[in-house]
Order: structure tokens, then sequence, then C-alpha cells
């Protein structure tokens, strides 16, 4: 390894440069920090065009399916039974759209 500050060649066991004594990064703290496993960004209820909650709208805006499609799979689910519950669950999970501030054109 070498030293992100002064380029010298750094022994590995030591915590600070022998060159320059800049303090060497080592260990997990220098890796950046993984990915959360569920990351629901972009992922929202829309205020408007939505039949009972928003979620199928969330997910045909998210990953730009088909609305009526997402809304007629959604519906032949949640008969089936389970997917009532489902349904429930994303309704918890996925936060609503935020306000749309309204710019002021003065
Ligand atoms: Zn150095």
């Amino acid at each position: 390894m070498f030293c992100s500050r002064c380029g010298s060649r750094l022994d590995p066991t030591s915590r600070f440069c022998s060159s320059c004594g800049a303090p060497i990064a080592s260990g997990p703290s220098s890796s950046p920090p993984p990915p959360p496993p569920f990351a629901a960004d972009n992922l929202f209820r829309p205020r408007n065009n939505r039949m009972i909650a928003g979620v199928c709208a969330a997910f045909a805006l998210r990953y730009g399916w088909d609305l009526n499609l997402v809304r007629i799979v959604t519906a032949l689910i949640c008969l089936s039974g389970a997917g009532a519950l489902a349904y429930l669950i994303a309704w918890i999970i996925i936060p609503e759209e935020p306000y749309a501030v309204p710019t002021n054109p003065i």
C-alpha cells in the first residue's frame, strides 16, 4: 500500500506515514458503505391518478409499467387471497408523494 498524500511506500502495519506523517486509512471504515438492501428511492404513491391507495400507480411510475396492466394483475392477485395482504403492506411501506411546492413567480 502507498500513502495517499505523498505516495511513498508504507508498512501495512503502521498507522501513520513514515515520510509525511499522514494518518493511514485502513480497515472497514475506508471502504464505502454498502447500499441498503431495499432502496425505495423514487417509489412513492402519486396523489392523483390513484384508484385505491396509489400502490399500482407507484409501481407503474417507478418501473415504467402500464398502469392498467398493473391494476389488472394486482386485482387478480388480490382475488387469490394473499395479494390483498401484500397490497396493504405496500400501502404502508411506500411513502406518499410529497406535496409539490408552488413556485412563486414574483
Ligand atoms: Zn506520506
